[in-house]
């Protein structure tokens, strides 16, 4: 029996896959519904493994929209672009409908508004208010950046600021900018000293049309993340566009609400081993800012870790603590390739 906390990416995909093959899992997730508010980009890899896992690579695609190029530039024209075409962009609520059809099609036991409220890491025991929900010899904590489980295992091992607010747009209705489309073009701006102000993003096809930007400043209070107004956010998304401003207005002014956070990653490096019977897979071990646009592919590749590792007979533990080598790896060579970049 393997108890889920945390009905988010990792943690649904994981439940249908182990339910898939008739292994008894239960999920406590605390929201209702899961998944409203922005959009990501996965990349070839994030697929490949959803496949493996059991996901219709035709439900994938019909969920997403084909990404065909990343493309960055700043005030002197294009200075970067990427265009390798194993990417796709969906809406979040697109991505966990899919995600959630593949779990509920199996014997996942999956209870939704249900928060676990806190966690016996010793014993393996769970508790929703007052009610104890689980004893379990294995319990995978998939419950997000502001894990309850990392918490309680790792209490110094806290998430950190990154240094930029980040929101993310979604218009009405789709809106056709004079640019390519299926391209996720950034534009960035750049104080005198060469350092990052801020990046707006925006993508388009037949069907929708996103935006996001990042402001480097100070990090916002609980009450002013979320689901805002646009209004509140109009001028400061302006004045760090200012080489593409009537883009940015017609894209703002089709938009009425915003997903608003503070980028923010959980430091790795010196993370307690994995150990049963609770071990953190996803943002809850090793969050990274939304900049990097990796984060839910590395939840997903430990989806997949994990569930090799139970099907397999092997340990779950040294599974995780192989992806952390792997994604301490991955994280270096990027940061090096972007040392040598700028
Ligand atoms: C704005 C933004 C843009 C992003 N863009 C990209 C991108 O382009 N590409 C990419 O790869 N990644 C991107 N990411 C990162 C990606 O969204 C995360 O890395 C991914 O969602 C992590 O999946 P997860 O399953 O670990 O956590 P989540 O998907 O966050 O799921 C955690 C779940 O646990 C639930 N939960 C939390 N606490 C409890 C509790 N106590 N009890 C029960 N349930 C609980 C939550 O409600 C949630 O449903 C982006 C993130 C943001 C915020």
């Amino acid at each position: 029996m393997v108890t889920i906390i945390g009905g988010g990416i990792a943690g649904t995909l994981l439940a249908g896959a182990l339910a898939r093959e008739k292994r008894p899992v239960t999920v406590y997730e605390s929201q209702p519904v899961v998944g409203a508010g922005h959009f990501l980009a996965l990349d070839g890899r994030a697929h490949a493994a959803m496949a493996d896992l059991g996901v219709e690579i035709d439900r994938l695609h019909a969920a997403s929209h084909p990404l065909t190029e990343l493309r960055a530039a700043d005030h002197t024209g294009v200075i970067r672009s990427d265009s390798r075409t194993d990417r796709r962009m969906y809406l979040r609520a697109d991505l966990m409908r899919a995600l959630t059809e593949f779990a509920t099609a199996t014997t996942a036991d999956i209870h939704y508004g249900t928060p676990v409220t806190e966690l016996n890491a010793a014993e393996g025991t769970l508790f929703s208010g007052d009610n104890q929900v689980a004893a379990d010899h294995l319990i995978i904590a998939a419950d997000g950046i502001d894990s309850l489980a990392r918490r309680r295992l790792e209490p110094e091992r806290t998430a950190e600021y990154s240094g930029q607010v980040i929101i993310y747009g979604i218009t009405d209705k789709p809106i056709r900018p004079d640019t390519d489309p299926s391209v996720l073009h950034f534009q960035r701006q750049l104080d005198d000293d060469g350092r990052p102000v801020s990046t707006f993003g925006h993508f388009w096809d037949d069907t929708i049309s996103v935006w996001f930007t990042r402001l480097t400043r100070a990090p916002l209070a609980v009450q002013d993340i979320g689901i805002q107004p646009i209004d509140s956010w109009t001028e400061p998304i302006m004045a760090g566009a200012t080489a593409i401003p009537e883009l940015v207005e017609s894209l703002l002014a089709a938009t009425n609400t915003v997903h608003v956070s503070n980028a923010r990653t959980v430091p790795l490096a010196d993370a307690r081993p994995p150990r049963t019977p609770v071990i953190l897979c996803g943002d809850a071990d090793h969050a990274i800012t939304p900049a990097a646009g990796v984060g839910a592919r590395d939840a997903i590749e430990d989806a997949a870790a994990i569930y090799e590792a139970i099907a397999t007979g092997g340990a779950p533990a040294a599974a995780m603590a192989e992806r952390r080598n792997q994604i301490l790896a991955e994280r270096a060579q990027a940061a090096q390739m972007f040392r040598s970049a700028t």
